[in-house]
């Protein structure tokens, strides 16, 4: 349902916990975080509201990093539980993603995946989507090559962010039939789902189109199609305030 993730100079978990609560009124049944601390993946989840997300939460200073993803979650696969709320991370706890939409093919490819040694451990479409790019990391050798290989097999909808402890210096954003949008700061970036998330950071945005992925680090960010054309950045300007 709404989708935020950060990376930059400034402590990430704040500002992705924030800037959920402007998309609250958006509707959801439970919420998660993930974030890079001292090399270390740590993941939160929550059913109900953000408040019980945030209560769960260690004490600031335990949890400060650059980097960080956030979701609430509108359960269309698996019942809306802490299990099933996103953040969804592969076998080894090294990568996470939080995605909005539905994969129509996650039967299948599940089943695969299993046959293939992974253990899955929440009931949703969502969660094939990091066991795929966890079996492809195993032939390629980066994270958004193993990304773009993953969403060629999966069918469906997505909005997708991921990021992982083994390159902690970016986020990668993918999206076919869900909006997801670059918000532009200096020397920080954002994504969300809905620009009203992140207006009181930037308002200079880039919404990303189909087939489009997206390598988003503190310094710049680079879009390219799923099939690895370049794309011209074309940035938009919002023009309203909340
Ligand atoms: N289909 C996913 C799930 O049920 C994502 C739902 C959403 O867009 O929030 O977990």
């Amino acid at each position: 349902c709404g989708i935020v993730g950060y990376i930059g100079h400034r402590n990430a978990l704040p500002i992705v916990v924030e800037a959920l609560k402007r998309l609250e009124y958006r509707g959801y049944d439970s919420s998660g975080c993930a974030l890079i601390h001292d090399g270390e993946l740590q993941v939160y989840k929550r059913a109900g509201k953000i408040i019980e997300l945030e209560r769960c939460l260690p004490e600031p200073n335990k949890c400060t990093g650059n980097i960080a993803i956030a979701h609430t979650r509108w359960a269309t696969h698996g019942e809306p539980n802490e299990v099933n709320a996103h953040p969804h991370l592969d076998c080894k706890g090294e990568i996470a993603i939080v995605h909005n939409g539905i994969i129509e093919n996650y039967k299948l490819l599940r089943d695969k995946l299993i046959e293939l040694g992974h253990t899955f451990v929440s009931e949703t479409d969502t969660e094939v989507i990091v066991h795929l790019i966890e079996q492809f990391l195993l032939s390629e050798t980066t994270l958004e090559d193993a990304v773009r290989s993953a969403m060629t097999k999966v069918e469906g909808t997505y909005g997708l962010v991921v990021m992982s402890l083994k390159e902690p210096d970016k986020l990668i954003a993918v999206r076919k039939g869900s909006p997801l949008i670059i918000g532009i700061g200096e020397n920080e970036h954002f994504i969300t789902s809905d620009v009203n998330a992140i207006i009181i950071h930037t308002k200079r945005v880039i919404y990303l189109q189909d087939d489009e992925l997206c390598v988003v680090k503190a310094d710049g960010f680079e879009i390219t199609t799923l099939d690895k054309r370049s794309v011209k950045p074309e940035i938009s300007v919002v023009d309203w305030d909340i």
